[in-house]
């Protein structure tokens, strides 16, 4: 079957600095890297090297020529990602030596979306297959919409978290996937606790602690935990646990081998810095002793 993802794509800029910048102050970085992030670039790397085959609808800028390379170099799908008029969604990410950061993010292409090029795209899915959004886009409902009307399961990553998306999007939501934080928003924002929530399966991810599933319609709750590892950077690990989860459902796998499958790829991949590309590959998954 085939995971469709409606995301982001970001470049994501990395700038050393010898401190945060304050306002107002201009300041000469020390080093700069720049790697391919983005939720959905992110969960659709996870999902392709995760062995599903993974169709990724969004957008870059006129110089996002590279993004879609990479994206394509990974097992990605590109055919559904547009090349717009203007810049790619990016973020410009200052990191001190301590390792605290200042993060601008531009949404660019990212929100750019067309209605025709997402059901161009969706009209080749089928039913059984799985899609899958965050909250970086925009189109998000019209395509979960477009979707489930063609018999897939949606999936929903409420991240990053917004009221406004996350009311839109769960009335249409067979599969909700959250950190902790969000969980919290959510439940402050709709007065309504995750097992009351009107979606079949709620995953909340619990960073080192691993997991919980929240099967809503028998009402049972269960935990798993994480390998434990030494976490050298976590930046993209949510992403590869809900990228990797889909896979495993796409291959039919039940949610426990499924959630064991994501929780080993998203440890694993915080023992290594990066985001998309330092994501592993599913025989590293398989084959690591952590
Ligand atoms: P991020 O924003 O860092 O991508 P997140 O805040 O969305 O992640 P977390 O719950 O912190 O979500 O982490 C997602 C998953 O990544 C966890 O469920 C776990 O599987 C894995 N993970 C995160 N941190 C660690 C860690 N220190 N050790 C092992 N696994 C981790």
């Amino acid at each position: 079957m085939t995971v469709w993802n409606l995301g982001s794509v970001n470049a994501d800029r990395f700038y050393a600095v010898p401190h945060i910048p304050a306002a107002g102050e201009t300041l000469a970085a020390t080093g700069y890297a720049e790697g391919l992030g983005g939720k959905g670039a992110n969960m659709a790397v996870a999902s392709a090297r995760a062995g599903s085959r993974v169709e990724l609808i969004g957008a870059v800028g006129a110089d996002g020529g590279w993004m879609r390379d990479r994206l394509a170099s990974y097992g990605v799908s590109v055919a559904h990602v547009a090349q717009v008029e203007g810049p790619s969604g990016h973020a410009n990410i200052a990191v001190d030596g301590d390792g605290e950061n200042q993060i601008l993010i531009l949404p660019g292409a990212n929100v750019l979306l067309d209605r025709g090029q997402v059901a161009a795209a969706l009209a080749a899915a089928a039913a059984g297959d799985i899609f899958v959004c965050q909250n970086e886009t925009n189109l998000q409902r019209e395509a979960a919409d477009i979707a489930r009307a063609q018999g897939l399961r949606v999936a929903y990553a409420a991240a990053p978290f917004s009221a406004g998306a996350v009311g839109r999007m769960l009335p249409v939501t067979d599969l909700l996937v959250m950190n902790a934080v969000e969980a919290r928003q959510l439940e402050e924002a709709t007065g309504t606790a995750p097992a009351d929530l009107p979606v079949r399966d709620v995953v909340i991810t619990l960073g080192p602690d691993g997991c919980r599933w929240i099967d809503t319609v028998s009402g049972q709750s269960r935990d798993f935990p994480s390998p434990r590892v030494s976490a050298v950077d976590t930046t993209g690990a949510g992403d590869t646990f809900t990228g990797y989860l889909l896979a495993g459902l796409d291959q039919g796998a039940g949610m426990p081998e499924a959630l064991h499958l994501a929780l080993r790829a998203a440890a694993l991949k915080v023992t290594r810095r990066g985001t998309a590309d330092a994501i592993p590959a599913r025989d590293e998954v398989t084959g690591w002793q952590p």
